[in-house]
């Protein structure tokens, strides 16, 4: 069987657009207030749902009544219910893809890739949902024993950010689940159809009434706001800017709460003398140019070393510059649109300032001036290290090479940052990556490699990058409270 909103004749590339709802106790709530943009146009998509205080606690109510029932499902079934929900994804992946492309821009290729990264926590947390282990110890007093449960930790609160709709869901909502914790997605205003696509797959998955709520808002601080002081709502999961991480966790210490926070990032790639040319520059360009730059963990700061400095300048530009422009989902495109104009004022402002302080533009520089968002693939060597765009996470497609000499001095400039989330080091010479990488002040380190995101794998950054780890085995220990029970036995 297949859900109506994934067919192709319901598909949103026509203009007999869906106005979604919210999504509360299994519920569809019609409603509008909110456009959803196609960034490479400019056009709306769709006009959804705008959620109040009071349907925000009404999600709450409707999580709170599932919840007693989903945490004392048998793990067997959670993970049935989160294994179908992967099947589902992947059986629906050309759609999601598309829809992926149409409300966020990215490039059908990026965005088939995130719904096949995307699936891929629900299978693993599928795997994992029957593997919550705990523990058991003799006290070394000879006391007592030591008996360790892990629970769950309760109703959760995921926000997630625009840039990758389908993951950034996924990778909270997968190992909530399997935790046996109910949740309150609340997406990105500008992303929110993919969120909505997810949530009827899921419930198609058999994700019971209640356990999985999808909220859309414009006025995001009230609504969840009014969700972390709600004292049965004991999780926030936060993925996004590291500003609006902080004001949540302010507002979340008033009520005590658990909070992961996946925030952003100031990439430093770090290509050495002794690294193979042409891997490097494969590596540079997913790094950078994966969603068109528009990652956490994107490339943000070339340190490229004297020796091959020249080299690697001119290989990048010949590569950016051959990149193909245009609408996410036309046949082709390599690189689609920024999200919003907003964004192309900041990376245009980014540039410009480093060019009155002395980069040379190699390719691109520039907005181009058609319909949509779009800003040409660039390339700059000789930035200064006091740039604003040095300690400013750029989220487009600007590639910023600093030279440098000494393997210190590299490291130096690496961590010359308040962020700390991802790392990525070329060398041919493992013992030098290695004793780079112990050194470096980042949550994780792609060594010869342009990616490493990967759901088996610790997700998240050190600094004021974020709290906590997403994916992996420890990505479900974000969802679950240690009880201990002392035994005289
Ligand atoms: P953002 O911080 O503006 O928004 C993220 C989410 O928070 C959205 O759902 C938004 O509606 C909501 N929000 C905004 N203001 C809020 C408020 N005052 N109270 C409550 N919620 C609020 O980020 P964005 O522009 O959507 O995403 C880009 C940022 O996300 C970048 O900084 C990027 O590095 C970061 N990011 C981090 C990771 C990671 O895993 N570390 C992954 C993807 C994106």
């Amino acid at each position: 069987m297949t859900t109506d909103i994934l067919t192709p004749e319901a598909s949103y590339d026509t203009p007999a657009l869906h106005a979604e709802g919210l999504y509360i106790g299994g519920h569809w709530q019609a409603g509008t207030g909110i456009p959803v943009v196609n960034p490479s146009t400019g056009e709306t998509l769709a006009e959804i749902a705008d959620a109040s205080v009071e349907d925000a606690l009404r999600a709450v109510d409707a999580a709170d009544e599932a919840a007693t029932e989903w945490r004392t499902t048998p793990a067997r079934q959670r993970a049935e219910i989160l294994r179908r929900w992967f099947q589902l994804m992947t059986e629906h992946a050309e759609e999601l893809a598309r829809l992926i492309s149409l409300e966020n821009g990215k490039a059908l290729s990026d965005a088939r890739g995130e719904v096949s990264y995307a699936a891929e926590f629900f299978r693993w947390y599928a795997e994992e949902a029957v593997r919550i282990a705990g523990e058991f110890r003799h006290s070394p007093s000879g006391a007592n024993r030591i008996l360790v449960d892990h629970e769950p930790i309760g109703i959760a609160l995921l926000i997630t950010p625009w840039n990758f709709p389908a993951a950034m869901a996924t990778r909270k909502i997968g190992p909530a689940l399997a935790a046996g914790c109910t949740v309150i997605l609340k997406p990105a205003a500008e992303t929110p159809l993919t969120a909505f696509a997810l949530a009827r797959l899921g419930a198609e998955a058999g994700v019971p009434p209640g356990v999985v709520n999808v909220l859309s808002t414009s006025r995001p601080a009230d609504i969840t706001n009014a969700i972390l002081t709600d004292p049965r709502v004991r999780k926030l999961s936060f993925t996004g800017s590291t500003n609006v991480g902080r004001q949540l966790l302010a507002e979340a210490a008033k009520s005590v709460l658990s909070c992961s926070m996946e925030l952003g990032g100031n990439a430093p790639f770090i290509v050495f003398d002794d690294a193979d040319l042409d891997s490097a520059l494969e590596g540079a360009m997913i790094a950078k140019m994966r969603n068109a730059g528009e990652a956490c963990t994107a490339a943000n700061r070339f340190y490229v070393q004297s020796g091959i400095h020249d080299q690697f300048v001119a290989g990048l530009a010949q590569r950016m510059s051959a990149l193909k422009i245009g609408p996410g989902t036309e046949a082709g495109v390599q690189v689609g649109p920024m999200i919003s104009s907003a964004a192309i004022e900041k990376i245009d402002r980014l540039v410009q300032g480093a060019v009155a302080q002395g980069a040379r533009v190699h390719t691109g520089g520039r907005p181009l001036p058609d319909v949509g968002y779009f800003y040409q693939p660039t390339v700059m060597d000789n930035v200064p290290m006091d740039a604003e765009i040095a300690a400013t996470e750029i989220f487009g497609p600007v590639a910023c090479i600093y030279r440098f000499e000494s393997e210190q001095d590299a490291i130096t400039a690496a961590n010359n940052t308040e962020y700390g989330l991802a790392a990525y080091i070329y060398s041919q010479d493992l013992t030098r990556a290695m004793r780079v990488g112990k050194q470096l002040e980042s949550g994780m380190i792609a060594i010869n490699r342009g990616l490493m995101s990967d759901p088996a794998a610790p997700f998240g950054g050190v600094k004021q990058s974020g709290i906590g780890r997403e994916g992996g085995v420890t990505g479900i220990l974000e969802f679950v409270e240690p009880k201990y029970y002392a035994l005289s036995i």
